[in-house]
């Protein structure tokens, strides 16, 4: 048994194999990850699983890097991100939010990933209570448990094809207990929009009960309801709220593989900010930091046309999807994704699977993004025109031929 050389010493020592710990090995695995690769090495197939398009970065924020690198800016920046930068990202959420930001509450991070975990490592203590509006992007619910920390979900509903959130349910949910609450609006998976007369009853609560409130807003450029952030809660807020805001440059902009993000936080958090970029990543590469510079000052008109885009897709999607017998949907006002069900499906990962061997089509399970959203498929519009009419028209065939 020389390929199990660490077996054979097991059985000598009596000792069992090394093993992460408990928090680490109870993390869910990604069922989109299990569903796509099921269909690697399947030929031909139209793929609509992750969120990214298939379009690379515009060229001139390309070209910023580049020549960045080529002058040699491959040295640690500041662990909150070049001042350079900084100073940039506070123009240009002062722009969009009609307010002043001090740069001491701003920092890059390296996606918008880890901007949430280094929230949530900067204020949650082992035990702590989240409380989570769900569906939504599995890794916001897993970083709390990777802290230890436990998650009350409270979930949208779809009706009447819309998906809907139960504002006194929420409100109910969030007790003195609570330290921190979740949102994702835009919402991934389902393109849920927190409607604005619910946002200052929810900043109040949270004020009054002293509870954390993280925005995760990295799908805010891409609200169909109205350009600029229409649904941000930095306009209302003041700096010393406890209300943090993730960002990131993969959606807007996107920058999906440059790993590039950023967070609002109070100014008083500043020094724990710090430590923990240091001891998580230091800092994003410099040359790429150039990159998200000539991102932000060439933020309008270029993130304008992707939203009017994308929703154009959206459009086209939507009415595609309507117009298959036996597929119901529900109505996303933002983000780049639209939830289907299929008549009498109600296994989203069987489904999945079934769709790339009998169809050639390729979509995320709704059981990835939690119970609420079980029974459903996401379908990611990010892609060209003619890739979707392609997994339209297979979708409709094979709809057609189900057994
Ligand atoms: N938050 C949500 C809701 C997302 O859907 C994603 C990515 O899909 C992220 C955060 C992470 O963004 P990034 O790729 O910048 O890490």
């Amino acid at each position: 048994m020389a390929r199990d050389g660490h077996m054979t010493s097991e059985l000598a020592t009596g000792r069992s194999p090394p093993r992460a710990r408990a928090a680490a090995r109870d993390l869910a695995v990604s069922q989109v990850r299990e569903v796509a690769n099921a269909g690697f090495g399947a030929p031909n197939l139209a793929k609509f699983w992750f969120g990214e398009g298939d379009q690379p970065t515009p060229a001139f924020i390309r070209e910023a890097a580049a020549q960045a690198l080529a002058e040699g800016r491959t040295f640690y920046t500041h662990n909150r991100g070049a001042a350079e930068l900084r100073a940039a990202l506070g123009d240009y959420l002062q722009g969009l939010h009609g307010r002043a930001f001090r740069t001491d509450s701003l920092s890059i991070t390296s996606g918008g990933i880890s901007a949430l975990m280094i929230a949530m490592q900067a204020v949650l203590d082992p035990g702590d209570h989240v409380v989570a509006v769900t569906p939504v992007w599995p890794n916001l619910v897993e970083i709390p448990r990777i802290l230890n920390a436990k998650v009350t979900r409270v979930g949208l509903r779809a009706e009447d094809g819309i998906w809907r959130l139960d504002l006194d349910e929420l409100l109910s949910a969030i007790t003195p207990g609570t330290r921190l609450v979740l949102l994702n609006s835009p919402n991934n998976p389902t393109g849920w929009v927190l409607p604005p007369e619910d946002r200052a009853p929810l900043l109040d609560h949270c004020r009054r009960l002293g509870v954390w409130l993280l925005t995760d807003d990295v799908y805010e450029r891409l609200d169909f309801r109205s350009p600029g952030a229409p649904g941000s809660f930095l306009p209302d807020s003041d700096p010393e709220d406890r209300l943090i805001s993730a960002n990131s440059f993969s959606k807007g902009w996107r920058m999906t593989g440059w790993r590039l993000g950023w967070l609002v936080a109070p100014p008083s958090l500043e020094p724990e900010i710090g430590k923990l970029l240091e001891f998580n990543t230091s800092c994003p590469p410099d040359f790429l930091q150039a990159g998200a510079l000539a991102a932000l000052k060439g933020a309008t008109p270029y993130i304008d046309e992707l939203r009017l885009e994308l929703a154009a897709r959206r459009d086209r999607l939507w009415a595609g999807l309507n117009a298959i017998d036996g597929i119901a949907t529900a109505r996303p006002d933002g983000a780049m994704y639209v939830l289907l069900r299929v008549m009498g499906e109600t296994a989203s990962v069987a489904l999945a699977k079934r769709l790339i061997a009998e169809a050639g089509l390729g979509l995320a399970p709704g059981a990835a993004f939690g119970p609420e959203s079980e029974g459903w498929l996401r379908w990611c519009f990010a892609t060209g025109r003619e890739a979707m009419d392609e997994g339209l028209t297979r979708l409709a065939d094979w709809m057609g031929r189900r057994q």
